[in-house]
């Protein structure tokens, strides 16, 4: 895409900002002297765009690159922005300026589904130096290599093998590495851009997909989520599938925790769920439902409908006792009655969930639904996600509920106040905990029993070190 950096680049940008082309040429003999670069990564959205951070800032690693959290100190800054709904797509642009701002002297590379979508609008944009649409997002680091005179000049030095055995995440203070398998939907939800932005399904191999996870292992990751953008369809194009990946992982890796990021409910084989015997499958689903009425899931073109999603969930929670199921919910869809909101209620009370995401319908250009007669005011979007966000606080407290009492494993990640020691970290089930135990490490994985579940109703609490808080603070635990 850019040739030597110099010609290219200095042609294209005097027009729009001659400062930057001064940074731009001094930086690029510093950066040859140096011969490696400071690379900061910044991602919006889904679990798919982090796993693509994750494998590029690997890949520079790898080349002897330098990952870094700071922008400020960066060479460049790659941002991966997201689309997904109108409010997404405002702030991938303030972002973009933000960033900008934040250091007018590294190069800016911008992609993902903002950038896709609106690629010429985002090339004008101040600052950008490259964008690179979710099609050619493999060669991301070649072509952000370039911008910076061509990857011979800036060769692999001598700490690249210092720098390829540290893990990027664990770098990023991240515990959790997601592996994406697989791109693009073939499906066409009225209300979906992602679709539009992604194109067509492609899966990565299995033998990839199997040396990024141990990869990660062996550089300290106690836990993978397996991310895409319909990752039901896994294989449909390499004709694999999800519950062969599944198997071939739990088979060929050591990696204590497996995870699926989100699923659509549909394309999942009968005996799915007897893989979770495996008790390195966590007991956790996300099953995007978005509506509890089918009328309005027929409006959505969603290929689940309510009596289908009751008996996937069935099976799940008879296959494994306290399964997990989260889920995702439009509230407003063009043309949603009251009395289909009802009945998305009720659904949604009969079935349960540990976690409900809820979305406002957000009309996208370029989708049907933004087309849809019958688009729900604004007040009444509010009222509706209002009403299910107080359904969703009971079914979440219900859920955690059923783990009082119980001994789970529990993978810290956070320390909320080393004077008390306070820890946060995930169950199997992906609930968070807090315990109180200075002597848990970051990343480290142990056994603790469920006591209570904290006041505002979004935690489990382990009680074990309680002893250890000052008396006052007693009062915020309700066990
Ligand atoms: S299945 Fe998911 S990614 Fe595919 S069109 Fe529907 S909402 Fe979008």
């Amino acid at each position: 895409m850019w040739p030597r950096w110099c010609g290219m680049q200095a042609g294209r940008l005097l027009s729009k900002n001659p400062l930057h082309d001064i940074f731009l040429i001094e930086s690029a003999k510093f950066f040859r002297d140096r011969r490696f670069v400071y690379i900061n990564f910044q991602a919006l959205g889904c679990r798919l765009n982090e796993a693509e951070l994750e494998t590029w800032a690997n890949q520079f690693m790898q080349l002897g690159h330098q990952v870094t959290t700071d922008a400020g100190e960066a060479d460049v800054v790659v941002f991966n922005s997201c689309a997904v709904t109108a409010q997404a797509d405002r702030k991938s642009r303030q972002h973009i300026g933000r960033l900008q701002r934040r250091n007018p002297r590294a190069r800016l590379v911008v992609t993902g589904c903002h950038a896709s979508l609106n690629a010429e609008a985002v090339k004008a944009y101040l600052g950008v130096d490259l964008v690179v649409d979710n099609q050619q997002k493999e060669g991301l680091v070649d072509q952000a290599l370039q911008l910076l005179g061509g990857e011979d000049e800036i060769a692999a030095s001598e700490s690249a093998a210092l720098t390829g055995s540290l893990n990027p995440l664990l770098l990023r203070g991240r515990h959790r590495g997601f592996i994406k398998i697989q791109d693009g939907c073939r499906y066409r939800c009225t209300y979906c851009i992602v679709t539009i932005a992604r194109g067509e399904e492609r899966s990565r191999s299995e033998t990839e997909i199997l040396a990024e996870i141990n990869r990660l292992h062996r550089q300290g990751v106690q836990e993978i989520a397996l991310t895409g953008v319909h990752v039901g369809g896994y294989g449909s194009d390499i004709d694999s599938g999800l519950y062969r990946l599944l198997n071939e992982i739990l088979e060929h890796s050591e990696i204590p925790r497996i995870r699926l990021a989100s699923v659509e409910p549909w394309d999942l084989p009968p005996e799915f769920f007897r893989l979770f015997d495996n008790p390195r499958l966590m007991p956790h689903m996300h099953l995007p439902i978005q509506s509890g009425c089918d009328t309005v899931l027929r409006r959505m073109a969603r290929r689940c409908k309510t009596a289908e999603f009751e008996r996937l969930v069935d099976k799940a929670r008879t296959a494994i006792p306290r399964f997990n199921v989260t889920t995702d919910l439009i509230a407003g869809f063009p043309g949603e009655t009251e009395r289909e909101w009802r009945q998305s209620m009720d659904f949604v009370a009969r079935t349960g969930f540990g976690h409900i995401h809820i979305f406002p319908f957000s009309a996208r250009a370029g989708t049907k639904a933004a087309r849809l007669p019958g688009q729900v005011d604004g007040a009444t979007k509010k009222a509706r996600s209002r009403e299910m966000h107080a359904l969703a606080v009971e079914l979440k407290h219900r859920e955690l509920l059923q783990h009082i009492g119980a001994r789970v494993e529990v993978l810290w990640e956070q320390q909320v106040n080393s004077d008390a020691g306070q820890w946060i970290g995930y169950t199997p089930h992906y609930h968070k905990i807090l315990s109180l135990n200075s002597d848990i490490q970051a990343s480290s994985i142990s056994e603790v029993d469920v006591d209570a579940i904290s006041e505002d109703g979004a935690r489990l609490v382990n009680h074990a070190s309680l002893a250890r808080i000052a008396l006052a603070d007693i009062g915020r635990y309700v066990g």
